[in-house]
């Protein structure tokens, strides 16, 4: 367990105390991810190759009295209070009535009552405190995280009889229909799945996961994530429009996702759709086919063998699927010209971080000579450091 790790366990504790006058009866937490490759494949039925990073949110829990369930944050002062028998009523229909925040936590808890099937009278309340150093909005998954604690700390409080899987299923209904937001599921099964030095290859039709050693360690090098802190709040809509075209190019293909379109059928694609359809067509099928590429070379070959196909994702999803920026294209580009392996932008497009695999003694070079780019082209500074894979979601 790193110094971060278990100082920010520290803090969920002494909040827990601060707030709610007692000790907790233990703390649980989930790591955020990083995404090695496969952007925009998640939903299209695809292959991601996401993995835990050494950023977590940790959870401090006491059991209650009465059958109420009780949040607090380190983000918020304010705690929320909701009887469990409530959050059938309160989701997804009222969620309005809760802070935005607090609808991940009690989102998860009221999913996990759905998927067991258990009765909310049948169990016990309560106390969760909150505290996280996973960085929120850069595209790292802080949101995975918070459902990915709460999930872990509740299957075992309350003893449901749900695996990993379905863990990860009830932070990805919390975040779809309590928040509301339209994600697909890799980010909650990284924060669940996710192994030290390793990588989970997840198939996104069929959920299957495999563990992919990563090897990072043993061949000396370092993952670098480059945050440009441009916000992609205004990315809804080409997020939006992403999506429309690749149902789209699927309709016209014949098929029901774009995952079922292989590299073989690109030319025929091209006679059938427009111009602009058949790139974000063929970002898709690449970049799926790229998945199944890392995981074979890092098998094969390890990852120091990976770079190009880190490059040959930037390049595809700059010129075919448009959704990289100025910032992102200047981080990469530095990166490799000062000597990183591969580097590519990562997360939805249109701002947040960059991902630079670099050998461990190039670390300093690289991130001066990014940081150096990024002023000569009049860039806000980015916010640059490593992450580890790691272990996912457990008791502390
Ligand atoms: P990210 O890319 O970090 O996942 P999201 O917008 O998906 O960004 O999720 C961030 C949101 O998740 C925050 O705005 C907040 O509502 C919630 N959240 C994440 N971590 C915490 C936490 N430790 N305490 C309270 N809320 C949190
Ligand atoms: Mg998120």
């Amino acid at each position: 367990m790193t110094t971060t790790t278990s100082d920010t366990a520290a803090d969920a504790r002494s909040l827990f105390a601060d707030r709610f006058g007692t000790e907790p009866a233990g703390t649980w937490s989930a790591p955020g991810r990083a995404n090695l490759i496969g952007e925009h494949t998640d939903y299209n039925d695809g292959f991601v190759l996401p993995f835990a990073i050494q950023h977590r949110t940790h959870v401090a829990l006491g059991t209650r009295a009465d059958a109420v369930v009780r949040v607090v944050s380190t983000f918020d002062g304010d705690a929320v209070e909701v009887p469990l028998a409530d959050l059938d009523a309160l989701f997804p229909d009222r969620r309005d009535e809760v802070v935005e925040w607090a609808r991940y936590p009690l989102g998860v808890a009221w999913a996990l009552l759905a998927a067991s099937g258990r009765n909310a009278v049948d169990l016990t309340g309560v106390d969760l405190a909150f505290a996280s150093d996973v960085p929120v909005g850069a595209g790292l998954s802080s949101s995975a995280a918070i459902e990915g604690a709460t999930a872990s700390a509740l299957a075992e409080v309350w003893a449901l009889d749900l695996d990993r899987v379905a863990l990860a299923q009830a932070g990805r209904r919390a975040e779809n229909e309590a928040v509301g937001a339209p994600t697909g599921i890799m980010d909650q099964m990284a924060s669940m799945l996710g192994r030290a030095d390793a990588a989970i290859f997840l198939d996104c039709r069929s959920l299957d996961a495999d563990v992919v050693d990563l090897g990072f360690d043993g061949a000396g090098l370092e993952l670098l994530v480059i945050d440009t802190g441009v916000s992609h709040s205004h990315a809804t809509g080409g997020y939006g429009e992403r999506r429309a075209s690749c149902e789209l190019g699927a309709s016209i293909m014949g098929v029901p996702a774009l995952r079922d379109v292989t590299v073989d059928d690109l030319p025929r694609a091209a006679g059938l759709m427009d111009d602009v359809t058949f790139r974000r067509v063929r970002h898709i099928v690449t970049e799926n086919q790229r998945v199944l590429d890392t995981v074979r070379t890092l098998r094969e070959r390890g990852p120091a063998a990976i770079g190009d196909l880190l490059v040959a994702s930037h390049a595809s999803m700059r010129d075919d699927f448009e959704i990289s920026v100025p910032e992102l294209d200047t981080a990469v580009d530095a990166a490799l010209a000062s000597g990183a392996v591969g580097a590519r932008m990562t997360g939805g497009g249109f701002g947040g971080a960059a991902i630079a695999l670099v050998a461990r003694a190039r670390v300093e070079t690289v991130t001066a000579a990014v940081t150096a780019a990024f002023a000569a082209s009049g860039f806000s500074a980015p916010t640059i450091f490593t992450v580890t894979p790691s272990a996912g979601a457990a008791r502390d």
